[in-house]
């Protein structure tokens, strides 16, 4: 045991994206803040962050099936897709403040333009599809998008899903230049090497082991040192718990009342990945299609090109499943040791109802390698064992609460906690996820800096010009926001005269 104490202004719990921007979030408005980071493995971004656990999509709503909804009346409620792609508008706006601040550089390393489109097989999925992209394509959000049911334009578009297909369905797809392909592993470095050089100082393998409140508000963590096996405390007058799937068990030892009546239910996720240059040559796309039924919406199969160290591969998956760990790198006694007096009626309702969801994960670990081809070969139909490898991704921990639907509701979004008094936050949930990190992190300050938001007003919108503006409203400043973000982020030629 050793008795190293410090005292600082704000601590962040977690290395991964979420810590990465709030911290440089905070630097940029309050420089004197002494920010103090602990992680518990070796670098940042090793976790969910890490471009292979994830899968790099920058979620803009462009070509994810589920932020749609197709109402009784046959109409289609784009609401949610909206409020995906200004958040995204948001983030791509601070990474450009990064960048153009030289505060990062060399955003080619972390973001890259690639079309995003929707695949869609059958009469009944063409036509929502039809429906979809007219209620969309309208809109100063979404402009540029197109739609084809033309077996010849699609081949052109898509050749590897296209060819050998011998199926006579009817078969449709939307495409939108504007989307990206993000490497939330290198930002996160970026982020953290930037933080660094602004004197903020980063423990890695530094595990926070427990939390309690000071007598003056403050917040004094327990955390060892991974190396020497020694325990530290240190204190802190705000707190943001950026643990990924370890959140929930830090939250839960903060002892906040907001943290009660909440579990967590994890999801492990799987990607087949192939390196054949042959065939990374034919995709050029993120091609998201129609979760199965029965699925969750985490496991909408996808074929996407990837953009990692200079080396382009193709993912496909993610494939759900079903492992107790709330992290990559967790213990399977998580799922357990995360039920507690005040969540056991909320967990046990949830287990209740959610059966069919356990059974449909439990056969999605079971599946064999030529299983998971089985499902490639939907999208590339002559697809090769031999081309194509297993890759273990991320844990997804979803929240389960007690809602106006009922006790136990598992949610497929993000959750912010926060104690009354705003001295702690906590980061759960994991969609849309890492693409939203600006919002999130805008959210938290909010929350927990009311007292400061009209004086740091200013400089926010500095970074992030369209902060507290509904974008939808000024179609304009949508323009403007298009291309100056995709100059800066060398988002190409297409999207800049998409712009004009
Ligand atoms: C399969 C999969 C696919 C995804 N695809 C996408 C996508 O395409 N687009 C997208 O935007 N998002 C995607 N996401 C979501 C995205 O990856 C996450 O939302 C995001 O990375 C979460 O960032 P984070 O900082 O909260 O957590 P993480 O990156 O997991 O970081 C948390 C960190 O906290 C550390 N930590 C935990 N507990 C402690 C402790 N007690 N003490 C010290 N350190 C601790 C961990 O080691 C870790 O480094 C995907 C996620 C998964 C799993």
């Amino acid at each position: 045991m050793s008795n190293r104490q410090t005292k600082t202004d704000v601590i962040l719990i977690g290395a991964g994206i979420m810590s990465a921007t709030l911290g440089s979030l905070l630097k940029e408005l309050v420089p004197d803040w002494e920010i103090t980071v602990f992680e518990k493995l070796a670098n940042a971004g090793e976790e969910s962050s890490n471009e292979w656990n994830n899968a790099g999509t920058g979620h803009a709503a462009l070509c994810e099936l589920n932020y749609t909804v197709e109402k009784p009346d046959g109409s289609i409620d784009i609401s949610k897709a909206i409020n995906v792609n200004e958040q995204f508008q948001v983030s791509r706006q601070f990474w450009s403040y990064l960048v153009d601040s030289n505060l990062i550089r060399n955003p080619q390393d972390f973001i890259m333009p690639l079309p995003h489109m929707s695949l869609v097989q059958g009469e009944q999925n063409v036509s929502f599809l039809k429906r979809r992209y007219e209620a969309m394509s309208n809109n100063p959000l979404f402009q540029g998008m197109e739609f084809s049911d033309n077996p010849e334009k699609l081949m052109e578009w898509i050749p590897l899903i296209m060819q050998e297909r011998t199926s006579n369905e009817p078969i449709a797809a939307t495409k939108i230049d504007s989307g990206t392909d993000v490497n939330f592993g290198a930002l996160t470095r970026m982020m953290f090497d930037h933080l660094k050089s602004k004197n903020v100082e980063i423990k890695y393998k530094h595990s926070v082991n427990n939390m309690k409140r000071t007598r003056d508000g403050s917040w004094e963590l327990k955390v060892q040192n991974l190396d020497s096996g020694t325990v530290e405390r240190h204190t802190a007058k705000f707190v943001f718990i950026g643990g990924g799937g370890g959140s929930l068990h830090l939250l839960q030892k903060s002892g906040i009342p907001e943290g009660k009546h909440i579990g967590g239910f994890p999801v492990s996720g799987l990607f087949m990945v192939c390196n054949n240059p042959d065939i990374v040559a034919q995709h050029h796309a993120k091609v998201y299609g129609k979760a199965p039924v029965g699925a969750p919406p985490m496991s909408v199969p996808h074929l996407d090109t990837r953009f990692i160290d200079n080396k382009k591969s193709l993912l496909f998956g993610p494939f759900a499943g079903f492992s107790p760990k709330f992290l990559k790198t967790g213990s399977v006694f998580d799922l357990i040791t995360s039920v507690k007096p005040n969540n056991l009626v909320t967990m046990l309702a949830s287990g209740a109802k959610n059966v069919p969801l356990t059974k449909y994960l439990i056969q999605q670990v079971m599946l064999s390698k030529e299983k998971r081809m089985e499902e490639l070969r939907e999208f590339v139909p002559n697809a090769k064992s031999e081309d194509w490898d297993l890759l273990v991704a991320g844990q997804r921990v979803q929240v389960i609460k007690d809602t106006p639907a009922g006790k136990g509701t598992l949610q497929f979004g993000t959750e912010v906690i926060s104690a009354a008094d705003g001295s702690i936050a906590a980061l759960l949930g994991a969609s849309p996820g890492a693409s939203t990190a600006v919002s999130v992190m805008l959210e938290v300050m909010n929350r927990c800096f009311p007292q400061y938001m009209k004086e740091w007003e200013p400089k926010i919108k500095e970074m992030i010009p369209s902060y507290g503006v509904s974008l939808l409203k000024k179609p304009e400043l949508i323009r403007e926001i298009h291309a100056s973000t995709a100059r800066t982020l060398g988002l190409g030629e297409k999207e800049l005269q998409l712009a004009r």
